[in-house]
């Protein structure tokens, strides 16, 4: 916070606090309290306050401006990290972070409208040229901040069938149907598990297992326990323990 915006926090609790002290030294002291406190932050902070307090202390607008930010770091979806070369992920999420932090993206529609803008918030930090995160909020979408975070959040548009079943063949074998580990749906790829970083959880570059074997027992037959396509693997007369037959799986990806 600079001089000027220290001027404006000031004369912001004047207007909201008349009847609060002000003596010489004051100003200086709010300026050590606040030095490392961001100036938006501080600014809600007091209106925040102002609300229901006659008096406010700077160690008190200090407080509530780390809790407002928190708050916003905590309530919105942290958006998936647009990769960018030279960037690595770890800059890109911090960047981010900052970004939910100062406001920058405070909603799902401002972590929507970040993806769909696709460049690097940590050049942008760097350069100091922050982009315009706007943008509508996803459609058709009443529940979007818990759908965004469980991960069925609808970030591109539907495809015509054509064009999915193509892209569908460049996806990771497997992942036409619907998975029984992650619930990942068909043409998703698996994700990990969700974690605070990745609400909804990192993509993996191959299927869980057992959608991989679900998916080769319904396109094929097993070249190795002759089981007919649709139907599981068996040996000795029983459902096979592992699964399907590699041999199934290979057949199927091949
Ligand atoms: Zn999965
Ligand atoms: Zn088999």
């Amino acid at each position: 916070m600079n001089a000027l915006e220290l001027a404006r926090i000031i004369s912001g609790v004047k207007n909201l606090c008349p009847a609060q002290k002000w003596e010489e030294g004051t100003p200086d002291m709010w300026e050590k309290v606040l030095a490392g406190t961001n100036f938006t932050d501080a600014k809600d902070a007091v209106v925040e306050l102002g609300k229901h307090q006659s008096f406010i202390a700077p160690g008190e607008i200090r407080e509530k401006a780390l809790r407002l930010r928190q708050d916003r770091v905590a309530h919105v979806p942290m958006p998936v990290p647009n990769h960018t070369p030279g960037v690595s992920e770890g800059d890109e999420i911090r960047a981010i972070e900052r970004a939910i932090g100062n406001g920058l993206i405070s909603s799902v529609a401002e972590a929507y409208a970040y993806e769909r803008w696709g460049g690097s918030l940590h050049l942008a930090q760097l350069r100091g040229h922050m982009p315009q995160l706007e943008g509508p909020a996803p459609v058709g979408n009443p529940k979007a901040v818990e759908d965004f975070i469980a991960g069925t959040f609808p970030r591109r548009p539907e495809l015509p069938r054509e064009i999915a079943e193509v892209l569908a063949r460049r996806r990771p074998p497997g992942t036409a149907i619907a998975c029984p580990t992650c619930h990942a749906a068909p043409n998703r790829r698996c994700h990990a598990p969700a974690t605070r970083r990745h609400p909804a959880g990192r993509e993996l570059a191959h299927a869980h297992p057992s959608r991989l074997e679900t998916w080769a027992v319904a396109q094929v037959a097993c070249p190795t326990c002759s089981s007919p396509v649709g139907a599981v693997c068996t040996e000795y007369g029983r459902p096979y323990v592992n699964g399907a037959h590699r041999e199934r799986i290979e057949a199927a990806t091949n």
